[in-house]
């Protein structure tokens, strides 16, 4: 860690302002997610609608069994399906609602959508596949082809179920089978179900009075309308865009609506960090080189590249509490303070290069990097609405409306972000004795390693609460998938019929999350987002597993190798 660079009083004048961004924000809103509303039915349904669906054919409701069902097609299914089926599991079904699988990269088809974890890291399977991505960071469409061929290379479309929701997964104790039902009038029967619905899957929108009234035209991100805007954004050369929204999503689409759209507004309420993405075409000589296992030890070196040498923890172990959380957070400001430089040596207008510089600890909010976001702002065409922390609350026929002015646009796109982490979105799940899982996490979520939870056996959960967050997800995925297969081959290879965690292991590992929780007041003192739940206070076992990625990789092979402690098995 480095040393600090200025008087501590220089850090200490930045931690109060980052202090008083944080209370500008939750004065003017309500904590936690009801400021949000993911119920996209009614008039607010037409955000909801699948564009890339099409015509969805109709068929006759299904009624019959499988071995193992996913409610979700997104990377958690494909991955753990390449598994299974190198375990010799045949009968694997994919539900998506959506019209194909790739999950998060079917739905988001934005214009400039891509990863922002190396391409060579983040795309799974590139050994079995025997590809090599095209640039060190990948575009979506080229990971949402590479989920296709996954799909294609295991053999997962001939069974799989599109555009279908599940709506009940209820468990049956007399058959020892899930049924699933879904809002196709299916009823499928399967022996293990998957829930693999994304972490980031439903999208939901800021309440704004009045925006039920727009006369324009509006969509969310993640449902990009290409009719209206065209494939390469022709059609808006003539039109006024709004986009409500400045994370992740927004920060890969101002640019591209820069380069075309007549007037571009952006409405901001918390800047993004946006640091450099560097980028490159993968060098054939080197890809040519790739000798098998080459995915695997990269990804074990980049684990392996975060982990303290002996000498750096000898020295942290040397300082108290106290001052190993001044090193970090002196750290971590100098680190905000190089990305609000960039700012100023990009952005021309002191103004909005002022607008524009995030207020709080790195990590409090999902770190952005490009290359062109920043400069987009130097465009005559592209505006920046700072809201100051208070964002949009007003809109009226014409469009948004901030401090008495009306900003008149021709589309409004919503890149207000999703739903975060919830089991079974669109569907309720209810286990033994007619338990239904969102009564049972009332008191506190409750699982084994995030992925079984007591009284729901052979039920699965991938990409929730109480497992550890990796910022590049398919590797914590994959563990989590490499996990599963290895269960329930498990139960098949010694003739069980159900594995149902203990009472004593799920709670062990609740005991473990709220362990390794909050271990600093970080997570309070951040600005709202996301990643502290807005704000909201919570109880300690509702989210992540803090105690590090390779340690939860290590429990995982724990309950493996204590299966029969850990679990219910049984034959019936
Ligand atoms: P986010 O939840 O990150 O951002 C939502 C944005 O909407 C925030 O800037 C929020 O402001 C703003 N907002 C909400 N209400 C209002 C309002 N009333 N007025 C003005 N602004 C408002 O959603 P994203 O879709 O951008 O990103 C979601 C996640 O998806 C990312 O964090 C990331 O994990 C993932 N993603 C991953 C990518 C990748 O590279 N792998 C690419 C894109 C997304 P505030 O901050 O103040 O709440």
């Amino acid at each position: 860690m480095p040393k600090s660079r200025q008087p501590q009083d220089y850090y200490d004048k930045i931690k109060e302002k980052f202090q008083d961004e944080r209370n500008l924000r939750m004065d003017y809103r309500p904590p936690g997610t009801v400021q949000f509303t993911s119920d996209l039915t009614g008039d607010l349904e037409k955000y909801a609608i699948d564009p890339q669906a099409g015509e969805v054919p109709s068929r006759d409701p299904i009624e019959d069994s499988v071995e193992v069902l996913f409610i979700g097609g997104g990377f958690s299914a494909l991955l753990t399906s390449a598994r299974l089926r190198q375990k010799g599991v045949e009968d694997i079904r994919i539900v998506e609602r959506g019209a194909d699988v790739g999950g998060t990269w079917y739905w988001n088809r934005y214009p400039g959508v891509a990863c922002d974890v190396v391409g060579y890291d983040y795309l799974p399977l590139l050994d079995e596949l025997d590809y090599v991505p095209v640039n060190h960071y990948s575009r979506g469409p080229e990971i949402f082809a590479h989920c296709q061929a996954i799909a294609k290379k295991y053999n997962l479309y001939e069974l799989a179920e599109f555009n279908t929701t599940v709506t009940s997964t209820i468990w049956n104790e007399a058959e020892a089978l899930w049924h699933v039902k879904t809002d196709r009038g299916d009823l499928m029967r399967a022996q293990f179900v998957i829930c693999a619905n994304g972490t980031l899957a439903k999208p939901k929108l800021s309440k704004i009075n009045g925006m039920k009234t727009f006369k324009g035209h509006a969509f969310h991100s993640s449902r990009w309308d290409y009719e209206f805007t065209g494939r390469n954004l022709e059609n808006l050369k003539d039109k006024r865009v709004g986009i409500i929204g400045t994370g992740a999503s927004a920060v890969q689409i101002v640019p591209e609506l820069g380069k075309t759209a007549k007037e571009v507004y952006v409405f901001q309420r918390t800047p993004s960090s946006i640091d450099v993405r560097k980028d490159w075409p993968t060098d054939p000589n080197w890809a040519r080189k790739l000798e098998p296992g080459w995915q695997a030890k990269r990804r074990e070196k980049v684990l392996a590249a975060v982990e303290l040498s002996p000498s750096k923890k000898a020295e942290l172990d040397a300082l108290t509490k106290d001052e190993k959380l001044q090193q970090q957070e002196n750290g971590n400001i100098d680190y905000m303070m190089r990305i609000h430089k960039r700012i100023d040596e990009i952005v021309e207008d002191k103004t909005t290069a002022d607008a524009l510089k995030p207020w709080y600890m790195f990590m409090c909010k999902r770190p952005c990097f490009h290359n062109d976001y920043l400069p987009a702002f130097n465009l005559p065409n592209v505006h920046l609405v700072d809201t100051k922390g208070k964002g949009i609350t007003e809109i009226n026929e014409k469009g948004p409306v901030f401090e008495g002015e009306e900003y008149e646009l021709d589309v409004l796109i919503y890149a207000t972000g999703f739903e975060v982490q919830q089991t079974g979105i669109y569907n309720s799940i209810v286990g033994k004795d007619d338990v239904n899982l969102s009564d049972k996490y009332e008191d506190g979520i409750r699982t084994l390693l995030g992925i079984h939870t007591a009284g729901f056996p052979n039920l699965f959960i991938m990409g929730g609460y109480q497992a550890s967050f990796q910022f590049n997800l398919t590797d914590m995925l994959q563990t989590q998938g490499d996990h599963i297969a290895a269960c329930i081959d498990y139960v098949r290879s010694n003739g069980f019929r159900t594995i149902d965690p203990s009472y004593e292991a799920e709670e062990w590992w609740v005991q473990e999350v709220i362990k390794h929780r909050g271990k600093t007041s970080r997570s309070e003192e951040c600005t709202p987002g996301y990643y502290n739940m807005e704000g909201a206070s919570q109880r300690r076992q509702d989210g992540n597993y803090n105690g590090g990625f390779r340690q939860y990789f290590k429990h995982q092979g724990e309950v493996r190798e204590r299966i029969s402690e850990c679990f219910n098995l049984e034959k019936h």
